[in-house]
């Protein structure tokens, strides 16, 4: 493992841990986390060093989702989401457009979010129904997200929709300042993650201009497969084997903490001790296969894809088991709150839900591996 997965954990620890509670209790974004990750211009991580940026790919997102995630899972899972979007304009949008936005994006000006999915069509987000329409000269983009992370906080969003001159779909770059654009409440309210922002983004008659398109005509859904979705599962994947590395770091230090009358401690329970093997060699189980999955995508495995999605469903399972059995030995201590477990628990439970669920994750798992189509 590179150094910077060690240095990324030496960042969230001094410029992201210390918000995490308020982030959690207030839902409130990660305004104090996302201003040291952008003067340390890391929003340009996945920006190609001939933009200013960090030139760096798929391994270190990784790696730097994961190191953040140890800390505090909603800020992995918003900059997970800026740096998908980041990474699909870096790889397929046009020079002129690179030129723009990409600069800003390098030096910390400003951070992305992604748009994909509707209530319409729910955890299928590469199946969007908002459209685009053309009116003599003009483009506009009408239709409601659902769900989109970061909201009111991003600068700019990546949205999928249906192509105006095309039967395919296309990827846009999105400014928040055009006019028509709205978003439905400000609070989320979620059970977990609870200061991503998350709401649903209106669309009402937005005027686009074609060069935000990103690639060729009708080229999203190849690169929804081949570059979103494996950064993003991935991401997902990191985000959770982080939140099982928490919770399991947590529960070891306060089983050798907590002591009772006898001077004996928690930690000194064989049971516990048993409780505590499990849960760590989960979390680390999780670390090491997302890590691993990731390497094997750069290395080119033919088996890459499959190890990806199931990197992913891996980590989604063991960071809701680690948590749960975290609780149990946290005791009324860790049911009353007085420990951080319970946001971890509430914090996993998002993992199985979250586009593609694992649900058809490991449907399209089955698919990979048996060399039928994905979709
Ligand atoms: C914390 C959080 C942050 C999010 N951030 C973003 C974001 O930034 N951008 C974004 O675009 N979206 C985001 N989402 C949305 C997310 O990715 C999903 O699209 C959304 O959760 C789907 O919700 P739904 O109620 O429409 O699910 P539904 O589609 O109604 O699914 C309900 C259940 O049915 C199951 N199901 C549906 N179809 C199938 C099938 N074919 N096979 C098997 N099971 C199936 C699902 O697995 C799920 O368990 C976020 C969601 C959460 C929870």
């Amino acid at each position: 493992m590179s150094n910077l997965y060690d240095e990324m954990l030496g960042f969230a620890k001094e410029n992201i841990a210390p918000f995490t509670k308020e982030i959690d209790d207030e839902a409130k974004f990660p305004v104090d986390s996302f201003k040291a990750i952008k003067d340390k211009k890391l929003t340009g991580l996945l920006v190609p060093k001939e933009f200013g940026g960090m030139g760096l790919g798929f391994y270190e997102h990784t790696q730097t989702i994961l190191a953040f995630a140890n800390y505090c899972a909603t800020t992995a899972l918003c900059y997970m989401m800026h740096n998908v979007a980041t990474n699909c304009l870096a790889t397929h949008g046009s020079d002129e457009l690179k030129k723009e936005i990409l600069p800003k994006i390098a030096n910390g000006e400003i951070m992305l979010a992604l748009a994909y999915s509707e209530s319409g069509t729910g955890t299928h987000f590469y199946i969007p129904e908002i459209q685009v329409t053309k009116e003599s000269n003009s483009l506009k983009m009408d239709g409601r997200k659902s769900f989109v992370t970061s909201a009111a906080y991003a600068d700019y969003y990546l949205i999928d929709a249906n192509s105006f001159d095309n039967d395919g779909l296309d990827n846009w770059i999105v400014s928040k300042d055009l006019a028509g654009i709205t978003f439905e409440h400000s609070a989320w309210n979620g059970l977990g993650m609870r200061g991503n922002a998350s709401c649903p983004m209106i669309l009402k008659d937005v005027n686009i201009d074609e060069k935000y398109r990103i690639g060729a005509s009708g080229s999203g859904l190849e690169q929804i497969m081949n570059t979103v979705g494996p950064f993003f599962i991935m991401g997902l994947a990191a985000v959770y084997s982080g939140v099982a590395l928490n919770a399991s770091n947590t529960i070891i230090e306060y089983s050798m903490n907590r002591k009772y009358s006898d001077e004996s401690a928690l930690c000194n329970i064989p049971t516990v001790q048993n409780h505590i093997a499990d849960i760590y060699t989960k979390a680390t189980s999780a670390k090491f296969f997302t890590l691993s999955a990731a390497k094997s995508v750069v290395e080119a495995d033919p088996a890459a894809l499959a190890n990806v999605i199931a990197a992913r469903l891996n980590a989604s399972q063991l960071a809701v088991d680690v948590c749960t059995k975290a609780m149990k030995i946290g005791g009324g201590t860790a049911y009353a709150k007085r420990l951080t477990i319970e946001r971890l628990l509430r914090d996993s439970l998002a993992a199985q839900v979250m586009a593609p669920s694992t649900d058809v994750l490991t449907t399209w798992l089955g698919k990979a591996l048996t060399n039928q189509e994905i979709i």
